[in-house]
């Protein structure tokens, strides 16, 4: 198995076959599913976000399961001989649900895949693994940035696939994203996708060509604009308004909850989008970052920690042997970065 050093620029790899073309089809059909059962979630709910029904002490709710019981489905229909690492397991559904919620899972699951599934089926589906011969690996994140989907703003299902331990292919959909950065009173709604040979295209969620797109060429780092998590306990933001101010980016802090923020790289809407560790010993999961990784390194950018390391997916669930996470618009964006976190102690 090649290590993830062996990567490079992420660009060169997986293999451009019918395979990888088949995977990609199968995922962005899965993510606009899976979207469309998260916005009827909430189209459901109650307006006020402390009143949508949360499944025990977690911040996750049907539409969570829900929307993995929709991807894993067609990935143990397409592909049955594929490893599967998800967030959700059915366990914590079974004990959590309650009869209005397990009915609402079903009927909303039955309507999005148009065929009618017990809640049996759906357990089933939710703790889809796979097998453990194949090169492929599928990590889900059914709803990333719960706590954004909870106050209706920014959240993204995410589908990233790993060819032997490298992420290979990327969906992420993002129900509430504008579909023009720059008109955030426009529609809303779009899906992510890349890999397996493609280039980054994002595709509107209710109808539109798929167009490619590029991260941002912008040179002056006066003008670069940097993203980070809405959870400050996610990340260090002291850290990173002081690498802005030191290093000299100007071009403002935006926080989004979830993937979308490589997204938003991707299209050429921030240069930065920098992950200090929030504590010493936090590691990454593997679902929070392979989609993402493959969306905006083949939108022609580039993602390491916060050393310049390569991210390791080899590892299981984790990003064990890695310390933060750093994407940019490429690599004049990431020398920056890197030189200034170098050069401080203790971050
Ligand atoms: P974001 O909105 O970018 O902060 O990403 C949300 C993800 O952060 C969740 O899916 C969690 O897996 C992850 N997360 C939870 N706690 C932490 C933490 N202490 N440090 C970093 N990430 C975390
Ligand atoms: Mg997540």
């Amino acid at each position: 198995m090649p290590g993830a050093g062996d990567r490079g620029a992420g660009l060169d790899l997986p293999p451009m076959s019918a395979e990888a073309d088949r995977i990609l089809e199968v995922a962005r059909e899965a993510g606009r599913r899976a979207a469309a059962l998260c916005r009827a979630v909430l189209a459901e709910a109650p307006a006020e976000p402390d009143a949508m029904a949360k499944l025990g002490k977690e911040p996750v709710t049907v539409a969570d399961y829900g929307s993995q019981a929709v991807i894993l489905d067609a990935v143990a229909a397409a592909f049955p001989d594929h490893a599967v690492i998800s967030e959700e397991g059915a366990e914590h559904l079974r004990e959590n649900v309650g009869e209005a919620g397990s009915d609402q899972i079903v009927r909303l699951v039955s309507e999005v895949l148009e065929r009618p599934l017990t809640f049996e089926e759906v357990c089933e589906a939710i703790d889809h693994e796979g097998g453990a011969g194949s090169p492929w690996t599928w990590t889900i994140d059914p709803i990333d940035g719960t706590k954004g989907f909870l106050r209706r703003d920014q959240y993204a299902v995410a589908i990233g696939v790993l060819h032997e331990g490298v992420p290979a292919i990327g969906v992420l959909a993002c129900p509430n994203l504008p579909v023009d950065l720059d008109r955030p009173d426009g529609p809303r709604g779009v899906l992510f996708w890349g890999g397996g040979g493609h280039p980054t295209h994002l595709e509107p969620l209710d109808g539109g060509a798929p167009r490619e797109v590029r991260v941002s060429g912008e040179t002056d780092p006066a003008k670069w604009r940097v993203l980070g998590s809405v959870e400050s306990s996610h990340g260090d933001p002291k850290l990173v308004l002081e690498m802005m101010e030191r290093a000299g980016v100007g071009g403002g802090f935006v926080r989004y909850d979830s993937q979308v923020k490589y997204g938003v790289v991707a299209a050429g809407g921030a240069e930065i989008y920098v992950r200090p560790r929030s504590r010493p010993d936090y590691r990454e999961n593997v679902w929070d970052h392979a989609a993402g990784v493959v969306v905006c390194e083949r939108a022609g950018g580039k993602v390491t920690d916060l050393d310049g390391r390569p991210l390791d997916f080899t590892r299981g669930k984790k990003l064990t042997d890695n310390r933060g996470v750093l994407a940019t618009a490429g690599e004049h964006v990431h020398e920056k970065v890197l030189a200034f976190l170098a050069a401080r102690d203790g971050n």
